[in-house]
């Protein structure tokens, strides 16, 4: 594809973290992706420019109405040296999803992967080779136009920042323990809560941090119209098996379309296991695991993969599941989709695209 792509490199190169010492989100690296939308133009200026602060006006629409939207998605060194993404175009065709819930311009997704593609070959000294490290990569869109008033703007920015994060279990998987959310809502139907929104996440942070004061990992979200559903666990969606089948919520326009989701699902599918989408109610999840039927509980998002449940609790009511140890299902879902990112096992479904 043509891409009309101006690329101004950085004259002061940034002195690169230690590896080992990467955590998530704190470092950036040296350039970043940026475009620019207006009625008139459409998007325009596409340019890859040193990172940087940005300047903008007080009034800039975001800040007040908070029309921005985001997506995650990483960039792995395989072992024999090249850089794979993993799925890329699907994070950029649900940025659209969010983009059109929130009356934001659509933005095109083979100019988008290819734009990035430029962003990590020239960033590219910036991704870790350590084990299970990664370059994250936040792509994300907010309104730029200068006024009050609430409306949609007729400016945006779309930026991709680029960031080098270390393994997410350094010490190997552990269960994490969730608590179920009674009170507070993630979303409701017909809202947003299928969209990467960034009021989304403003909106969990009470929840999140009762659960971190009562000594919780996660938050167990359940629906926002009767409280009786399973939706998701955190910023993950979640997997249930119970009595040798796997189940999750199916997309309804609450949930999180998450692409660890629809990997797990087609590897599930592909290696013959039963796998259902549907409501699964909170009271069936603690009636399975009384019969003694739950046998793994699971989260899935691109920043740890798989994260498996220990233990979940709701009104003073705890279960441990799987004796808090990992699962057979999890570890073979990590290692497989571990594997494929990084190169070292079979991509059949074609899933990465190689930055060269
Ligand atoms: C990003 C996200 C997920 C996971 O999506 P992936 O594409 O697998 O990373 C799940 N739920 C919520 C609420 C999210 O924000």
């Amino acid at each position: 594809m043509n891409i009309n792509l101006k690329i101004e490199k950085t004259s002061v190169p940034k002195i690169k973290p230690d590896q080992n010492a990467l955590s998530f989100g704190k470092y950036f690296t040296d350039h970043m992706f940026m475009m620019d939308y207006t009625e008139q133009f459409g998007w325009h200026n596409a340019r890859v420019i040193p990172y940087g602060p940005l300047l903008m006006e007080p009034s800039a629409m975001t800040l007040h109405y908070g029309q921005t939207i985001f997506e995650g998605l990483k960039a792995y060194r395989a072992d024999d040296g090249r850089i794979l993404l993993f799925r890329p175009r699907k994070n950029f065709e649900r940025l659209n999803a969010s983009s059109e819930r929130l009356c934001v311009p659509a933005i095109d997704c083979d100019f988008a992967v290819s734009a990035l593609v430029e962003l990590v070959k020239l960033d590219a000294g910036w991704i870790p080779d350590a084990p299970e490290t990664s370059l994250y990569i936040r792509p994300f869109v907010f309104a730029d136009e200068a006024g009050l008033g609430v409306r949609p703007s007729n400016s945006y920015k779309l930026l991709i920042i680029l960031s080098p994060v270390g393994a997410y279990y350094p010490e190997g998987m552990n269960p994490v323990k969730i608590y179920v959310e009674d009170v507070y809502v993630r979303a409701a139907r017909g809202g947003v809560g299928f969209t990467k929104a960034a009021g989304n996440y403003a909106s969990g942070l009470i929840a999140q941090t009762k659960a971190k004061k009562m000594g919780f990992t996660q938050v167990l979200w359940l629906d926002g119209l009767e409280r009786k559903y399973v939706e998701e666990v955190g910023t993950m969606n979640i997997f249930f098996k119970i009595d040798g089948e796997i189940l999750t919520p199916p997309l309804l326009g609450s949930i999180l379309p998450g692409v660890t989701r629809d990997s797990c699902l087609t590897l599930l599918r592909d290696w013959g296991m039963k796998v259902t989408e549907r409501p699964i109610e909170i009271a069936e999840v603690f009636d399975a695991h009384e019969k003694g039927l739950l046998e793994e509980v699971f989260g899935s998002g691109t920043a740890a993969v798989i994260s498996p449940v220990g233990g979940i609790s709701m009104a003073g009511r705890d279960v441990v599941i799987n004796n808090n140890e990992t699962g057979d299902i999890s570890r073979r879902l990590y290692d497989e989709i571990i594997g494929i990112q990084h190169g070292t096992r079979p991509d059949k479904f074609g899933w990465t695209l190689e930055v060269k």
